[in-house]
């Protein structure tokens, strides 16, 4: 089936953290979409209730283009460790627990790894949703090394243990931009511009 292309000037982002919003209404830019993120519509937060990173993007999609009325973007991503039979995977942000702390988060993923195999990789899934319940979804991936001690203090999550392929410094030290030009949100993006946003 042709893929469903994005004719409206304006979407919303179904996502309620400010950095999301940034980044991808920067992404947004060359495409001159206007970009309104769900909390200031007020619109509520559905639980991610999904098996998968695509199921969760599109069920937060579907919720926002639902009650808006308005196509809606929504995103979910986190960190797969395949030797950890795909941990912390969904669970990547429960796994810092109310605290969102994320040091805590790497030292136990260092340590249910022990000297098993440290390749991983970071998964973004972007999900487009129409009112009518139709929903274009793409699934973006980086692979890396996991380093211990994890290194670097830019970035947020897991990027201090993250070695990207073919890069000499984690995502906790990279340069942001260098790190946005190759990363699984990155990856995403393209997909979904080429599926749903080029001419
Ligand atoms: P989400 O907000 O439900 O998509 O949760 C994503 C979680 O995965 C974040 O809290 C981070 O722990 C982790 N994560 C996703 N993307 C990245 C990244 O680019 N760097 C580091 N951690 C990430």
């Amino acid at each position: 089936m042709t893929p469903r292309r994005l004719t409206t000037p304006d979407l919303v982002l179904a996502t309620h953290n400010p950095g999301k919003v940034r980044e991808i209404a920067d992404l947004m830019r060359p495409f001159a979409v206007a970009v309104t993120a769900a909390g200031d519509l007020g619109l509520p937060e559905p639980d991610e209730t999904a098996d998968s990173f695509v199921g969760n993007a599109e069920l937060k999609a579907l919720a926002s283009a639902t009650a808006s009325g308005r196509v809606s973007l929504a995103d979910d991503s986190g960190l797969v460790v395949p030797a950890l039979g795909g941990a912390p995977g969904i669970y990547s942000a429960r796994w810092a627990g109310p605290a969102k702390d994320f040091a805590a988060a790497m030292a136990r993923v260092n340590a249910e790894l022990g000297s098993g195999d440290r390749r991983a990789y970071f998964v973004c899934a972007l999900s487009l949703a129409w009112p009518d319940g139709h929903a274009e979804t793409v699934e973006g991936r980086a692979w890396g090394t996991l380093v211990w001690p994890a290194r670097g203090t830019r970035g947020f999550g897991y990027d201090p243990m993250f070695l990207p392929d073919g890069h000499p410094l984690t995502y906790g030290e990279m340069d942001p931009d260098e790190k946005h030009a190759i990363s699984h949100r990155a990856d995403a993006f393209r997909q979904l511009v080429a599926r749903c946003f080029a001419p």
